[in-house]
């Protein structure tokens, strides 16, 4: 809805395909391909999760790279692992946009990253890396996850588990990112990091719901436009957008 919304109020025209669950893997692949060849559409984006019967890899592979706009195809996450970004994983931007904001510049800073999923964890590495920070990528063998937490002078976490992060855990005057959108059994949203004691510790703290959700449309809509504009090198885009 949000994505959609986003759409709405920048002039992007959007189009939902909403396929039944049962969906045959075939049927996705030819939406894709029908998309792929369509030269009105500049970006294409498959919301995840799927139905536990597809696998996303193959559908996010089949989408052509130039109109990959959640930056998920491996040509892509390969791009921005050789220091060559295009597009971009809409999560990480979205989180590099928020540290330039305030004014905070991770290079020479020891930055952890607790997950490694190729959603969040490990892009958002890579991103960190491209900003010149010293990267640490914590997951579930990682064995000692509070000593590692401890040395962050950046910390960004996207594990899916509420309350994993401990406040006494934070570095004081360390910056932290929660990336963890997590709904407890009364129906209320929370992060992965433990916000009321954070918070005293920490030199900025992100919000859950508020801080880092906000920022992954916005950097949707910025991936959609470079999109628009890369295929379209004539300026178009950029003058009516
Ligand atoms: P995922 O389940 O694919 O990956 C979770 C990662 O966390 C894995 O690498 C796992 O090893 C690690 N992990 C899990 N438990 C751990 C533990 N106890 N200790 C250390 N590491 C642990 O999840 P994901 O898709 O990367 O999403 C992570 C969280 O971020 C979820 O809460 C999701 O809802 C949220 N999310 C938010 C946004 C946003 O826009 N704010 C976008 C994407 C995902």
């Amino acid at each position: 809805r949000g994505k959609k919304r986003a759409c709405e109020q920048t002039g992007v025209v959007a189009f939902g395909h909403e396929l039944p669950a049962d969906t045959p893997p075939q049927a996705l692949l030819d939406l894709i391909d029908r998309l792929n060849a369509d030269d009105a559409v500049d970006g294409i984006l498959l919301q995840l999760p799927l139905p536990a019967h597809l696998a996303p890899q193959p559908f996010l592979e089949r989408i052509d790279p130039a109109k990959d706009v959640d930056g998920l195809h491996p040509y892509n996450i390969g791009r921005l692992a050789l220091k060559m970004p295009l597009a971009r994983p809409c999560t990480p931007r979205g989180v590099m946009t928020l540290l330039s904001a305030y004014g905070i510049d991770p290079a020479g800073k020891k930055a952890v990253v607790v997950g490694a999923s190729n959603l969040v964890g490990r892009p958002q590495a890579l991103e960190l890396m491209l900003a010149r920070a010293t990267v640490t990528v914590c997951h579930r063998a990682t064995a000692d996850l509070a000593a590692e937490v401890a040395g962050a002078d950046i910390l960004v976490v996207a594990a899916g588990v509420p309350g994993l992060i401990r406040g006494g855990w934070i570095k004081p005057g360390a910056v932290v990112i929660d990336v963890g959108i997590n709904r407890l059994a009364d129906g209320t949203l929370c992060g992965d990091v433990d916000f009321a004691a954070a918070s005293a510790r920490a030199a900025f703290i992100t919000p859950v719901p508020g801080g880092v959700g906000p920022m992954t449309i916005a950097s949707l809509m910025q991936n959609i436009l470079e999109a628009a504009e890369r295929r379209d090198p004539s300026g178009n885009v950029a003058r009516h957008g």
